[in-house]
């Protein structure tokens, strides 16, 4: 498990679209991609195309507070985009005891089977 290095991640690749990605949902500040090694039917990732400084969400800031906003909305399209509206979760894994890989903000969108409480 990663620390919060603060360096550049994957998700600069697939943002710049250096490495290909299966994207869901896309806008001016969004971007939706389906997770390489899938949790459920449906798993996808949900990004500020700019991170500006949170790596994770123990990170946020005041300025911070639209983006977010921005970014549990697209969770919200992306359910409906992919049709699981009446039943989903949405995941932040938030530093190395909660698991987290990937140093930029990510919204797990997952959903498609029973999603089972608690998690691990
Ligand atoms: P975390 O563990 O940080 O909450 O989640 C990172 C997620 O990114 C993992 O579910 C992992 O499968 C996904 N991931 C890592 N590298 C890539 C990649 O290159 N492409 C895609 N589509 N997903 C990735």
């Amino acid at each position: 498990i990663n620390a919060d290095s603060g360096a550049p991640t994957i998700f600069d690749k697939i943002i710049n679209k250096e490495i290909p990605s299966n994207i869901v949902y896309e806008d001016e500040k969004v971007l939706a991609f389906r997770d390489i090694n899938p949790q459920a039917p449906v798993h996808v990732l949900v990004i500020p195309k700019v991170r500006d400084g949170l790596t994770q969400l123990g990170k946020a800031d005041a300025r911070h507070g639209e983006i977010l906003g921005q970014l549990l909305y697209a969770a919200k399209i992306v359910a409906e985009k992919e049709g699981i509206l009446d039943g989903f979760r949405v995941v932040i894994n938030n530093g190395p005891s909660a698991c987290q890989s990937v140093y930029h903000l990510h919204l797990h969108v997952l959903g498609g089977r029973q999603m089972n409480w608690p998690p691990g």
